[in-house]
């Protein structure tokens, strides 16, 4: 395993995380222990010491688990990160809401961050977190999170002093500019020095489709360690079409195309950890054997990857994440359709179509009402009732 050295803690994290938002599932979507256990084990064997949870990941249950699991391991083995759920809260006339019920879970009425925070330390049954972060800083949750009278910024700077975080940070889906703004709004409130790493959406795709190489860049040239995650976007990277499939066999033949992606991030280095959600033992084994050693892209490669870009443009570019779900009033499998709409592209239309009737027809494309409720959530910036609309055109 390659550890890069956290700013100068002291910290050696390893370069491959351990991400807990996919581990295996039982039929009835419950996390299968006894499969994600082993992969647990396997994964700090192999050297992973970096774990990464949130408040909704596995309907509320991957805080526990994960935290029970770290528990049967030597306390100097792992790190635990969490984050702050506010890309899940709305504040409107000083009220304090978590709106989690497309999650399986119960939303509520909070009496501020505290209880949250509270909340998730008593999951993880821990005192302090070794990492925590802001949830998915963006254009729709800046005003959240900088709200001073909500204060959620000066209370987690509060639990840092207190040692409750020991490292602060956050993620974010949203531009360039809005990461910037946010690092703005700290300087400009006396927080300046608060954040010390941000983790960000970079694989070979979103480099070119979500601009991903300004987000690196402002990082970068502000100091800030960058944390990968969608690596390979929700495992799409990992299995490509047949087009982009044949280009890479013939530059590499025995290399997966998961390989090419990950070996895409070693060629970055201003990145610390790149988390990946990994739900085998295969996908395990294969990245403890890539982050074994770094190996970044030639820059024939890299020409090479930029051209496979140009085949893989996706109608609607969505990773699965499930943050647009809570709010549709029909209540729309809105990342199944979107997968089936991509897979038109690659795929016999009929084999779509099959797929669709199973669902039935209250759930398909054309049940969409356009109210437009899940387009401010969706990290993506997908246009979703539209990408919804064009589907069921292109069926008819
Ligand atoms: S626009 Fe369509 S998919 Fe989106 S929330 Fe409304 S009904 Fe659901
Ligand atoms: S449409 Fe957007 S919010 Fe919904 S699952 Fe896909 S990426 Fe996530």
């Amino acid at each position: 395993m390659i550890y890069k050295n956290f700013r100068d803690t002291g910290i050696k994290l390893s370069s491959l995380g351990m991400g807990a938002m996919r581990f295996p599932e039982n039929e009835g979507g419950t996390i299968d222990e006894a499969a994600a256990t082993k992969l647990m084990e396997r994964a700090i064997e192999g050297g992973i010491n970096y774990f990464d949870t949130a408040y909704f990941y596995h309907s509320g249950h991957s805080e526990n688990f994960l935290a029970r699991t770290l528990r049967q391991f030597p306390r100097d083995r792992w790190y635990l990160t969490n984050k702050i759920p506010g890309n899940m809260m709305t504040y409107i006339d000083g009220k304090l809401r978590l709106e989690v019920g497309g999650f399986n879970m119960e939303s509520k009425t909070l009496s501020g961050p505290a209880e949250i925070f509270q909340e998730q330390l008593e999951k993880c049954e821990t005192d302090c977190f070794d990492f925590y972060m802001l949830h998915n800083v963006s254009e729709t949750t800046f005003d959240l999170y900088t709200n001073e009278e909500l204060g959620i910024m000066e209370y987690l700077v509060e639990q840092k002093k207190a040692g409750r975080i020991k490292h602060l940070g956050f993620s974010s889906h949203g531009r360039a500019d809005t990461i910037e703004a946010c690092l703005q709004s700290l300087e400009g409130r006396g927080m300046g020095d608060v954040m010390e790493y941000c983790m960000i959406q970079i694989n070979y795709l979103d480099w070119v489709l979500q601009a991903a190489g300004e987000k690196y860049e402002v990082l970068k040239n502000r100091g800030l360690p960058v944390f990968v995650m969608e690596g390979v976007r929700g495992g799409k990277l990992a299995n490509l079409p047949q087009k982009a499939a044949e280009m890479l066999k013939t530059a590499r033949p025995h290399a997966s195309h998961a390989e090419w992606a990950w070996r895409h991030l070693q060629s970055l280095e201003n990145i610390d950890v790149v988390i990946s959600g990994m739900s085998t033992m295969e996908q395990l084994e294969e990245n403890l054997a890539i982050f074994s050693s770094r190996e970044p892209l030639t820059d024939k490669e890299m020409a090479l990857l930029n051209s496979v870009v140009d085949t893989l443009a996706e109608r609607a570019p969505c990773t699965a994440c499930q943050y647009c779900i809570a709010a549709c009033p029909v209540n729309l499998d809105i990342p199944l359709l979107l997968k089936l709409y991509n897979e038109a592209g690659f795929e016999m239309m009929w084999t779509i179509s099959s797929a669709l009737r199973a669902l039935g027809k209250d759930k398909s494309p054309a049940a969409c009402i356009d109210c437009g409720a899940c387009n401010p959530l969706c990290p993506q910036n997908i246009d979703i009732p539209k990408a919804l609309a064009d589907f069921s055109k292109l069926l008819a």
